[in-house]
């Protein structure tokens, strides 16, 4: 700032100290040579008129002004005489414009520069009476000349203009500088400066109030999406194009095992190295979008993986990990469930095409054959049972047929089921019976009336003689509990967490020869859940199993 003043000012200064020089030099010169043109005039006209009355020797007159150079010039150009040269050596004068105009009109006047173009010679012909042609020549500085012997104190004054402006500028910066300096930028509108400033003040404060305006709306916006992103059960990752986590959610950080101190930055590969992956996360750069299965830590994520564009250029990558253990799960476990019901279904199929074939083929021997039938009719049985309870089992995957709910009142339906079970309880000499007070839950009857009876069936049925078998209404902790207790032949322990799992049992050659399929506890634990109701079980073996129904 300093400088760009002091150059302007010094500019402004030496341009007018030339200007003004100049000008003067120039408008003096004329004058001065205006005097010097009428001065040759005059002193010319004496000395024609003094030559012509007394016809004297020209040194005469010469002598009053000698540094004027006197020449009498002959009408051929010839010179007669030169009060500064000897006349004998010098060229003819004929062809001076003012000899020649002297001699024409009378008088003639010329002016000639010197070499260097710092002197200048005015020269005043006159024509004499006898015809000659008397020259009189002044030589003065040039304009130039006389520039050029001021310059020096021209220099010097430049030299005090350019001290003056510097400090002028420094002064003048410093005055304009300091209040910008000392402005307080945070109230732009509280300072107190010279008033050109003030319009600079009041768009800062305008500027001020929409920066802080749009930082609120930009923390704001910010925040939303951290609630939103922190705040989901799906694992987000921003990644740029170079595969550096921009930003990560805390589910992500969950899944991928990251601390909480984790600083985005690092690569991807410092949290992740499956190939599947990267697979997808380099796709996505290259602007597809995709998605891969992710085992972790027994569970299984879905990534999905899709390119960030902007202005049709991949910015980065954005995952999204879904958690589908669940739906893995129960796709896993109906693959396994087809796969036990084909087999399931073989076995007593094989059976009964055997039996029927040996009959069919004459080899029985006739009184075999009501055996046959018998084992026949026993697979069959076996059969329709089975594909019963796959019936029942499908039916509640689907949820459907279930109809709406109703109260249902348990103690007449355990009741009823009781009779039923009570003729199979007598003859294997077990005891059955029912205890407890009338209580109502809201339910599909059909489905309590399948759960109860498979509990009450596998409590008859893994009871040997002897024993009982409780069926109890009670409440526990404010929940209605129904438990069917048996003392029969128990569940070791490390079977009991999987006697609900389709088609499980215990010990299969005697579950076939009860008949069993492996299905009801899975029907069990099934209808229970449609009925937000939790079922447990206790069982000791040797000493007996109870299986409790808590209802919310
Ligand atoms: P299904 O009931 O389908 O005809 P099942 O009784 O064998 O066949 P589940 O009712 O699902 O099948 O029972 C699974 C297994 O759990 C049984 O095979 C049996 O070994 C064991 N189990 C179930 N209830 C009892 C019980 N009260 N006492 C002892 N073991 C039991
Ligand atoms: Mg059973």
């Amino acid at each position: 700032m300093t400088r760009r003043i002091f150059r302007s000012i010094v500019l402004t200064a030496v341009l007018a100290l030339l200007l003004t020089s100049a000008l003067l030099v120039g408008t003096l010169y004329n004058v001065y040579e205006d005097r010097i043109s009428a001065e040759l005039r005059t002193e010319a006209a004496y000395i024609v008129r003094g030559l012509d009355m007394t016809q004297d020797d020209l040194s005469y007159f010469t002598s009053f002004k000698p540094q004027n150079r006197v020449t009498l010039i002959a009408p051929d150009g010839s010179v007669l005489y030169d009060s500064d040269t000897d006349e004998t050596r010098m060229s003819s004068h004929a062809q001076r414009p003012e000899v020649l105009a002297a001699i024409e009109s009378g008088t003639g006047e010329a002016t000639r520069y010197s070499d260097t173009l710092s002197e200048v010679t005015i020269y005043y012909a006159r024509r004499t009476a006898d015809g000659n042609v008397l020259r009189i020549a002044s030589t003065r500085s040039s304009v130039l000349g006389v520039f050029l012997s001021v310059a020096p104190q021209i220099i010097v004054m430049l030299l005090a203009v350019a001290a003056l402006s510097l400090l002028i500028a420094q002064h003048s910066s410093r005055q304009i500088v300091q209040p910008i300096n000392e402005l307080n930028l945070d109230e732009p509108l509280e300072n107190d400066v010279y008033d050109e400033l003030a319009p600079l003040l009041t768009r800062m404060d305008k500027q001020h109030h929409q920066i802080r305006q749009q930082m609120q709306d930009l923390a704001r916006a910010h925040a939303d999406l951290n609630a939103i992103m922190e705040s989901m059960r799906e694992g987000l990752i921003l990644l740029d194009r170079e595969s550096r986590i921009v930003s990560i959610n805390h589910s992500a950080q969950t899944i991928f095992g990251v601390k909480d101190s984790f600083a985005p930055g690092a690569d991807l590969l410092t949290i992740c190295r499956d190939a599947d992956l990267l697979e997808i996360v380099k796709a996505a750069q290259s602007g597809e979008a995709g998605d891969a299965i992710l085992p972790r830590d027994s569970r299984m994520y879905r990534i999905f993986a899709s390119p960030v564009l902007r202005e049709e250029k991949v910015r980065g990558v954005v995952l999204l990990a879904l958690d589908i253990s669940a739906r893995y799960a129960a796709e896993a476990s109906r693959r396994e469930f087809t796969a036990n019901v084909s087999h399931e279904l073989k076995t007593p199929l094989t059976s009964i095409s055997g039996y029927a074939e040996i009959i069919e083929s004459g080899i029985a021997r006739q009184e075999d054959v009501p055996a046959f039938a018998g084992k026949i009719h026993a697979e069959a049985k076996r059969l329709v049972a089975l594909v019963n309870d796959i019936l029942e089992l499908s039916q509640l995957d689907e949820k459907q047929g279930l109809g709406a709910k109703e109260p249902v009142a348990l103690l007449p339906m355990l009741n009823e089921l009781a009779d039923r079970f009570l003729p199979v309880a007598q003859e294997k000499g077990v005891e059955l019976s029912v205890e407890g007070s009338e209580a109502t839950v809201d339910g599909y009857p059909m489905l309590l009336r399948e759960l109860f009876h498979n509990l009450m069936d596998n409590a008859v049925k893994y009871t040997p003689a002897g024993g009982s078998v409780t069926v109890r209404l009670s409440q526990q902790d404010g929940r209605l509990c129904c438990s069917v207790q048996d003392t029969g032949i128990g569940i070791p322990k490390e079977h009991q967490a999987h006697v609900f799992e389709r088609f499980y049992r215990v010990d299969k050659s005697h579950s076939k020869q009860t008949g069993g399929t492996g299905l009801g506890l899975a029907i069990v634990k099934h209808a229970a859940q449609v009925h937000q109701a939790q079922v447990e079980l206790e069982s000791q073996p040797g000493e007996g199993t109870t299986v409790s129904v808590l209802f919310h």
